[in-house]
């Protein structure tokens, strides 16, 4: 696989998604984090936005809601290079309507080589990591060959 070098922008643009049962732990999460988080952009799925507006005053960007579109809207973001990371607390033990959306949602990051955690223990890494808002060289997979290839038809 071939990559190109994508400077990280500070500040960051910091997705951030939480399924229902996750969303009391993404509350404390940011609570937790609110001092650095707030240095950056953040975007929100619809429903956590909202919450995270209400209870912590935090400036969001909200999108549709998960299951509304919200994720797919997140993803089409990342695959134009405007998301740098994401924390997406899913939920393990519970079946969710827009499955298909969560999964494309979780493939593009790795498409594209974005920081994502999924869950607390991970998340708290990466806001800890000097990289967070330190200067960083995110090597984004060339996809140029597959773009530019011929199809039989
Ligand atoms: P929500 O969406 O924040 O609107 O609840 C989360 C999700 O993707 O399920």
């Amino acid at each position: 696989m071939k990559y190109m070098k994508s400077k990280m922008p500070v500040p960051r643009r910091i997705a951030l998604v939480a399924h229902d049962h996750r969303k009391g732990d993404m509350i404390d999460w940011v609570k937790n984090h609110m001092k650095k988080l707030t240095r950056h952009t953040l975007y929100a799925t619809g429903t956590t936005g909202k919450l995270l507006e209400e209870d912590l005053h935090v400036k969001i960007i909200r999108l549709k809601s998960g299951p509304l579109g919200g994720d797919q809207q997140l993803g089409a973001l990342i695959t134009e290079q405007e998301i740098d990371m994401m924390i997406f607390f899913w939920d393990p033990l519970e079946p969710q309507p827009h499955d298909p959306d969560v999964k494309a949602l979780l493939r593009l990051a790795v498409v594209w080589n974005i920081p994502c955690a999924s869950n607390q223990s991970t998340a708290d890494f990466l806001i800890s990591s000097p990289l967070f808002e330190g200067e960083y060289n995110r090597w984004v997979p060339d996809y140029s060959a597959y773009m530019n290839r011929s199809v039989d038809h």
